[in-house]
């Protein structure tokens, strides 16, 4: 299972994006960028940085490389009016773009990051244009791959800041991002597979597992013996728990 996946590390050089509490935004979703990135290379995905110094990129192609997957890293910060009141973790979703992808994803990497950190969960969130005919964030609304969008708590809240000043806090959001990211494409491996086993009982599915790297000798596989050890179980505990989740969805 190999992904291409961009990370997009917020702002940047001349932009510092929100800044509050003695901290900036640029230099926050960097350290987070390059922490989500080396668990992904390490977890044997291509990643694609969209910066990993300190440089300015505006929104344009630069942001946006050709990728399955993209992620957008910021931290939020309230409206001067109300400055200091807003707290906790949301993630931006497309209602254009690969919508249902977009939601699944953002889902995975909200509840992946709060079992790291115990933000405020403020949920999945989403924002049309004036023309009501695209999403109003552009890094939601231009990448080519499946794209969401984390703020990773409000910079100018005296309890976001106070964990957002932790480099600790920092490599645990970060592994709630990867581990989010992760866990949403090994789902969608297993969505193919499980297609797949309903043709011709396995055969098929377990070759395309073995192509992703979620098992190894599929021929063995298919043999009765063999199914009773520990990682085939563990993968039929993943498919079965997938085929509940997508039944509970079609009966909501
Ligand atoms: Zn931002």
């Amino acid at each position: 299972m190999s992904y291409k996946i961009a990370i997009d590390a917020g702002h940047g050089g001349k932009d510092p994006g929100a800044v509050a509490n003695g901290l900036q935004e640029k230099n926050i979703t960097l350290y987070i960028a390059l922490e989500v990135a080396k668990i992904l290379r390490a977890a044997g995905q291509y990643v694609i940085l969209t910066r990993d110094t300190d440089r300015f990129i505006d929104l344009n192609s630069q942001r946006i490389p050709i990728a399955d997957v993209s992620v957008s890293i910021h931290v939020n910060k309230s409206p001067s009016n109300i400055s200091g009141k807003g707290k906790g973790l949301e993630t931006w979703v497309s209602l254009f773009n690969q919508p249902t992808k977009s939601r699944e994803l953002g889902q995975n990497i909200q509840d992946s990051i709060l079992k790291h950190i115990s933000f405020h969960n403020r949920g999945l969130k989403t924002q049309v244009n004036s023309q009501g005919n695209a999403d109003l964030l552009y890094m939601l609304r231009k990448p080519k791959g499946i794209a969401v969008l984390v703020e990773c708590g409000f910079i100018d809240s005296p309890i976001d800041s106070e964990i957002l000043k932790s480099e600790n806090n920092l490599k645990k959001i970060a592994q709630g991002i990867a581990s989010g990211i992760i866990q949403y494409l090994v789902k969608e491996v297993i969505d193919v597979a499980l297609e797949q086993w309903m043709i011709d009982g396995g055969r098929t599915a377990l070759k395309y597992l073995e192509k992703q790297g979620l098992i190894l000798n599929a021929p063995e596989w298919s043999k009765e013996e063999k199914l009773g050890s520990a990682t085939p179980q563990y993968l039929t505990w993943m498919m079965l728990q997938r085929l509940d989740e997508k039944i509970e969805k079609k009966l909501k």
